[in-house]
């Protein structure tokens, strides 16, 4: 199993093999620094966590940089595809600057859309279906 982590008062990730502290911790209010960042922009929800587990891990090691933060995206309407994804290691400051990118690139995107068709360059819908 891929390791769990929580992250310390300085926002970094922390192994931590105690479940019950885990669990604890998932509970308390400084795993309100879990979300990094929760945005919608044109249909799109940008979302960014932490994981509980290292998501690139192997099975039981301990990673000299574990992955636990990821980024998703997904597309407008009732399906939710996701149509973007990054993750990253380190605190949780390398983790906001993920999530900005995440949000300039899917802007971007929009605005590259296929202007004869009106197709997103993001999700391939059509842009009219982002309500
Ligand atoms: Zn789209």
């Amino acid at each position: 199993m891929n390791l769990p982590y929580i992250l310390d008062d300085q926002g970094n990730p922390v192994l931590c093999l105690d479940r019950a502290k885990q669990r604890a911790w998932s509970e308390s209010p400084a795993s309100d620094q879990f979300r990094v960042g929760d945005e919608h922009i044109d249909g799109h929800w940008i979302s960014t966590c932490l994981q509980p587990f290292d998501l690139e891990g192997e099975d039981g090691v301990e990673s000299a940089d574990p992955i636990v933060w990821e980024t998703m995206v997904f597309g407008p309407g009732e399906g939710m595809d996701v149509v973007w994804q990054d993750r990253c290691g380190g605190n949780r400051t390398n983790a906001v600057a993920m999530h900005a990118r995440a949000v300039t690139e899917i802007r971007r995107r929009i605005k590259q859309h296929d202007l004869l068709s009106e197709i997103c360059a993001v999700c391939e819908h059509r842009l009219t279906s982002h309500t």
